[in-house]
């Protein structure tokens, strides 16, 4: 079994691991890869190995920097099969088809602006054709049953990380890798804890948080309440980037109980996002992802409270919420503020001393969201500069990552691990995640991009 490394390596994002084995090429994922403009259209259009010779991709879950450049390679000739959990091929529709659409979207703002500039057009990296003949070639699998990969078996394992995220383990040449995919914490509402996997001689483990532990729940829960409570009073609005799903949902329970407590004022919450309502509707769908709580109260009423937060759908309604100044939380993909609507809404307020971005997720490098977390006086937003004087906060504790701890915790319940290699992770957490995992007897190592192994 032959690795190569090839996304996702020293940084969180465009996750891509190539195998050969048994005689097939393999990928684990194929994300889309965020950051510098130029260097993320490179990285993007850019495969390991001919699109049309990759026998089968295995996708862990519908992130957009883990399936998202699958449009991509479908474009380039791959054909054969994406194999994933149906909740993962129905997230990842919808997900795949939202891409397309802001890519279209951005590339005419950035059109404009090039223009003005007198540069030459850019283009998107895919259209939904590509990624409608994505979707159709995912082939869905149920957690815990074994499957054919070319000559190699694999089997998927509950990964606790958003609906339908797998980990995967793959049988072949005598050999037993397992990959994490994105690993997520055990206790998360709505979806099952993180299962564990058998004994592998190679081990690929995330590592975005490698290097830290989040604070308790209740401590960032009274955190976000305060910041919304102080910024509502001071008349601002507060901006959350985030995936329309997943954390999204944890945020808004959240602010809704403080509300109910009186702990915050009543103030509308608007979930803009053209995919929250499609997204919503795939929870729905698969209730066999939930976890026994989840169960007990899908048995009652909407546990997804359509009626709570306000879910705003077309461009015109987007354009109004931007440009009102009601008071209000705006929850707007994309979680690390690199493209979609999220980003009229921070043009609008960027230099709003009494409005907050708040970060609910992780920031990779070069990206926008990091930028602002690491508090850049001024930042390009579709190529123009402009002042920062938002307010920004981060809580990282509504994150649907494993921390350090917790990574450690369930890589010690793995029987046996021959070696492992931290990948999805900045330099930093994955050099930590990698120390520490040595120290408990496992050879570990962080690879470089490009670099090959024989397991
Ligand atoms: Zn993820």
């Amino acid at each position: 079994m032959h690795l190569t490394f090839h996304g996702a390596v020293r940084t969180v994002t465009g996750s891509l691991h190539q195998l050969e084995v048994g005689g097939a090429l393999v990928y684990l994922d194929c994300g889309l890869f965020q950051g510098r403009r130029t260097e993320a259209s490179e990285r993007n259009r850019h495969f390991p190995s001919a699109p049309r010779d990759v026998e089968a991709v295995i996708l862990s879950h519908a992130h957009l920097d883990h399936c998202g450049n699958l449009p991509t390679l479908a474009a380039q000739g791959f054909r054969g099969p994406i194999y994933c959990t149906s909740a993962t091929r129905d997230l990842a529709a919808v997900v795949l088809r939202d891409s397309a659409k802001v890519q279209r979207q951005d590339l005419g703002i950035v059109s404009k602006i090039r223009r003005r500039q007198g540069l030459p057009k850019a283009e998107v990296l895919y259209d939904l054709r590509a990624a409608e003949r994505a979707i159709s070639q995912m082939v869905t699998m149920p957690y815990g049953q074994r499957f054919r990969v070319g000559s190699s078996t694999a089997t998927f394992f509950d990964a606790g990380h958003i609906l339908g995220s797998a980990m995967v383990m793959l049988e072949g040449d005598g050999r037993r890798l397992g990959f994490t995919g994105d690993l997520g914490r055990p206790g998360s509402p709505i979806i099952r804890d993180p299962e564990v996997l058998p004994a592998v001689d190679l081990l690929l483990t995330e590592s975005t948080y490698g290097d830290r532990e989040h604070v308790a729940l209740d401590e960032a829960e009274t955190r976000l309440a305060a910041v919304v409570t102080e910024t509502i009073r001071g008349g601002g609005r507060v901006l959350i980037p985030a995936f329309a799903l997943g954390r999204t949902q944890q945020v808004i329970y959240s602010l809704r109980r403080h509300r109910d407590a009186g702990r915050v004022p009543d103030i509308p919450i608007y979930v803009d996002s053209p995919m929250a309502i499609d997204a919503t509707t795939v929870y729905r769908r698969h209730p066999e992802c939930f976890d026994e709580d989840m169960r007990g109260r899908v048995k009652g009423r909407d546990p997804f409270g359509l009626k709570g937060p306000r879910y705003v759908r077309t461009h015109t309604e987007s354009q109004a919420l931007v440009d009102s100044d009601e008071p209000c939380v705006v929850i707007a993909a994309s979680g690390m503020a690199e493209g979609g609507r999220i980003r009229q809404h921070l043009v609008r307020r960027i230099d709003d001393p009494r409005s907050v971005v708040l970060f609910v997720g992780y920031q990779a490098e070069n990206t926008l969201g990091r930028r602002l977390v690491d508090g850049a006086a001024e930042v390009r937003i579709y190529g123009e500069p402009y002042q920062v004087k938002i307010r920004v906060e981060r809580v990282d504790a509504f994150s649907a990552h494993a921390d350090r701890h917790e990574l450690l915790a369930w890589a010690r319940r793995v029987p046996e691990i021959g070696r492992a290699f931290c990948v999805h992770g900045d330099e930093a957490p994955a050099t930590a995640l990698a120390l520490a995992l040595s120290g408990a007897g496992v050879k570990t190592a962080v690879p470089t991009i490009g670099q090959a192994e024989t397991v």
